[in-house]
C-alpha cells in the first residue's frame, strides 16, 4: 500500500515484517506494512489565531489543503522531504505545537521563490504565512531563533554600515560567524577573502565564474574587496536610518 507523503511518518511508527505469511497467503513487502496510531496530547487553539491576525499570516484560512504548494517546492523535493509547506499550514491550524516543534530544524530553509504562492489555486500567500507560523513560534519562544533569521540580521547591519552591499564582507564575516577562521587586514580588521579557511562548498560553488572572468573584471572586484567603495555621507544617513529602524522595531 502507498503511503501519500510517508516523510510525514516517523520511522519508529511504521511496522512492517520482512516476511509474513497470514492464512497460507504470503503478504511480505508493502502489504505488511502498518502505522501505528499518532498520539496527540495538546493544542493550542490560540495559535493559529495569533498567525492570522499577524500581518502575513492573514491567508492561511484559504488553505484547503491540496498540496501544490509542496509539490512544486524545491527544497521538499531536492533537499528535505521533511520541509512540507501544506503540513506545516495544517499543523498551524490545528495548534499542533508539538508537531511543529519537531520540524523546527527544517522550517526555516524556505528559499523565497515563490513557486508555492503562484501554484496555490486558493491565493494562499504560502511564503509569507510560514514565515509569520515561525516568527509566532519565536515570539511565544517555542523555539530557538533560526539561523535564516540570524543571517537577515547580519545582512541589515552590513548594509546599515556600508550603505550597499558588500559582497565579499558579507560572505566571509558570516563564514567566521559559523566558526572558521578568516584572515583579517591588520589595520580595518576586515575579512579578507579566501584567505585562511573557506568551507569547501564555497571554494567549488565560486572557483567556476572566477575563472571564466576576465582579468580586468577581477582585478576591480578584488579592488573593491579590500577597499569598499564609499556610499556618499552615508555615515550621517545611517544614523537617521538606524534611529527610524529602531523606532519601528525593525533592528533587535
Ligand atoms: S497550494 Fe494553497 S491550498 Fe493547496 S495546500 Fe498549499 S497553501 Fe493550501
Ligand atoms: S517559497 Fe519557500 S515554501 Fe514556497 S516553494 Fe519556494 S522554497 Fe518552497
Amino acid at each position: 500500500m502507498a503511503i501519500h507523503e510517508r516523510s510525514l511518518v516517523e520511522p519508529e511508527r511504521i511496522l512492517r515484517k520482512e516476511r509474513l505469511v497470514v492464512d497460507g497467503v504470503d503478504v511480505s513487502g508493502d502489504w505488511n506494512l502498518i502505522i501505528l496510531p499518532r498520539v496527540i496530547n495538546d493544542y493550542d487553539l490560540d495559535f493559529a489565531k495569533e498567525v492570522i491576525n499577524s500581518p502575513d499570516g492573514k491567508t492561511i484560512n484559504q488553505c484547503y489543503q491540496c498540496s501544490y504548494c509542496t509539490a512544486s517546492c524545491p527544497v521538499h523535493n531536492y533537499w528535505d522531504e521533511r520541509y512540507n509547506p501544506r503540513h506545516f499550514i495544517y499543523l498551524a491550524r490545528l495548534g499542533m505545537i508539538d508537531e511543529l516543534q519537531k520540524r523546527a530544524d527544517v522550517m526555516w530553509r524556505c528559499v523565497s521563490c515563490h513557486k508555492c504562492t503562484h501554484r496555490c489555486p486558493k491565493g494562499v500567500l504560502v511564503e509569507e504565512v510560514l514565515k509569520a507560523i515561525l516568527r509566532t513560534m519565536a515570539k511565544k519562544g517555542l523555539i530557538e531563533e533560526y539561523p535564516s533569521k540570524k543571517f537577515d540580521k547580519f545582512f541589515t547591519e552590513s548594509v546599515l554600515e556600508y550603505g550597499r552591499i558588500e559582497d565579499g564582507e558579507l560572505l566571509f564575516g558570516w563564514i567566521e560567524k559559523q566558526g572558521y577562521k578568516v584572515f583579517k587586514d591588520p589595520i580595518l580588521k576586515k575579512p579578507i577573502p579566501f584567505i585562511g579557511e573557506t568551507p569547501e562548498w564555497l571554494k567549488q560553488l565560486t572557483m567556476k565564474p572566477i575563472k571564466s572572468m576576465n582579468i580586468g573584471f577581477l582585478v576591480l572586484n578584488a579592488k573593491h574587496m579590500l577597499f569598499h567603495p564609499r556610499t556618499k555621507n552615508w555615515s550621517r544617513f545611517k544614523q537617521v536610518l538606524r534611529k527610524v529602524m529602531q523606532e519601528e522595531g525593525a533592528l533587535h
